[in-house]
């Protein structure tokens, strides 16, 4: 058996397998479902087991620190707090650190590629694209390949990435050069249904110049709305008023199957300084310019928060998280059938769309029928008695 990633598939794709190898032999490319996943060049490697001892989907024992301190946070700047996804906390954050001589690594989305990438920022500037969540999987190699571990960096990631980096800081010993930033994670969807998305609304507005995802338009609490210029128009698609896309990803219908059967980072599992993620909930139910959670797990991450210059209110971790996750994702029972009909370049993102609707109308059907039985039943039960 080899020491090294080869034969690894469907993990979480977080890339930093790729740049750990000296020899520089593993690529991340997309998987046949449209998830990241390294493939080893066999013939030069000499299985040292670099890249498998920084890897966090085949290494199970985590050493979860306990919560220092939970806040709800915001931007001081209103028009921070309006451009990013709740508070924008992690902007404040990076902004703070560039003034203290850390890089950023975060993520931007690139329309010629159709997809988000990590890439670093030396300048306030450069930080604007990082602002907004990109709700698909990062391609983090070229950003990483640019970080010098003599030097100090801020990473923002998903958790599972953060988990393989922090293994990778620890082996290189060089914990001290970063702070890593991860968010509480719904899980990533597929690219193939990114991909059916795009081509579907190019149609409509030709040829895409930027995306962003969450939009305070109507207000935070109904912030799921794509913003998306073309070069003949731009649109913005609502998730409550049907969006294809934010209605196949919420519905966890094609996320990576590493989301559904390996993630070990939910609610406040985590290995970064900092977690971030939207405060929804009774806390700030009557906020509509959107409030982060921020969590600390370090001594230097709760003194940045401290220290950028965003608001801070500590409350129980348990009232600000009481909307997240606790445990992973269920497939539901269209799964196998929507990847199949991702794999078929014929099938559109409306024909998946429509699984979705028939699987929620039979859902709404079984529940009602279960109503009516139960008031059957009782009125039975006491015409017995
Ligand atoms: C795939 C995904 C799933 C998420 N699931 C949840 C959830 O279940 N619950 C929750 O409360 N919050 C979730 N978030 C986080 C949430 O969207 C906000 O990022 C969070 O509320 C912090 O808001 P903000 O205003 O500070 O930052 P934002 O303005 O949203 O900035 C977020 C930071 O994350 C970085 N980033 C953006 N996209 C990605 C990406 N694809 N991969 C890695 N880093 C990225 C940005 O560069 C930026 O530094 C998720 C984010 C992503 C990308």
């Amino acid at each position: 058996m080899n020491k090294s990633v080869i034969g690894t598939h469907d993990c979480f794709g977080c890339g930093v397998c790729s740049v750990a190898c000296k020899k520089n032999l593993i690529d991340l490319t997309v998987n046949k479902d449209g998830f990241y996943e390294p493939i080893v060049n066999i013939e030069n490697c000499t299985d040292c087991g670099l890249c498998s001892e920084i890897c966090s989907f085949k290494h199970h024992e985590d050493s979860f620190r306990p919560v220092i301190s939970a806040y709800g946070a915001w931007s001081e700047d209103p028009s921070v707090r309006q451009s990013c996804s709740s508070g924008g906390v992690s902007y404040d954050i990076s902004r703070y650190l560039l003034g203290k001589g850390y890089k950023v690594c975060s993520v931007r989305y690139n329309a010629e590629t159709n997809r988000a990438e990590h890439y670093i920022s030396y300048t306030a500037d450069d930080l604007n694209e990082s602002k907004g969540s990109k709700y698909i999987q990062s391609y983090p190699v070229d950003a990483f390949k640019c970080i010098d571990l003599n030097e100090k960096y801020l990473v923002v990631g998903t958790p599972c990435m953060i988990s393989s980096l922090r293994r990778a800081i620890k082996k290189f010993r060089r914990e001290d050069n970063f702070i890593l930033i991860d968010f509480f994670c719904h899980g990533i969807p597929s690219k193939l249904m990114w991909d059916k998305y795009i081509r579907y609304i190019s149609k409509d507005v030709g040829r895409i110049q930027s995306v962003s995802w969450r939009n305070k338009f109507s207000g935070w609490h109904n912030s799921w709305a794509l913003k998306i210029t073309g070069e003949k128009k731009e649109i913005t698609s609502y998730w409550t008023n049907g969006d294809k896309f934010f209605n196949l990803f919420l519905s966890d219908s094609c996320l990576n199957k590493a989301c559904y059967d390996n993630c070990r980072f939910k609610y406040d599992n985590s290995l970064a300084d900092i977690r971030i993620g939207d405060a929804w909930g009774k806390c700030y139910q009557d906020d509509e310019k959107g409030v982060s959670i921020a969590v600390s797990y370090t001594d230097r991450g709760d003194a940045i928060l401290h220290e950028c210059g965003c608001h801070l209110e500590p409350r129980p971790l348990e009232d600000l998280a009481e909307q997240q996750m606790k445990v992973c994702p269920q497939r539901p029972g269209s799964y196998d059938k929507i990847i199949k009909l991702l794999h078929r370049d014929d099938s559109t993102i409306t024909r998946l769309y429509r699984i979705i609707q028939q699987r929620k109308k039979r859902e709404k059907l079984r529940r009602r029928m279960r109503r009516i039985f139960h008031v059957v039943a009782n009125a039975m039960l006491k015409i017995i008695r």
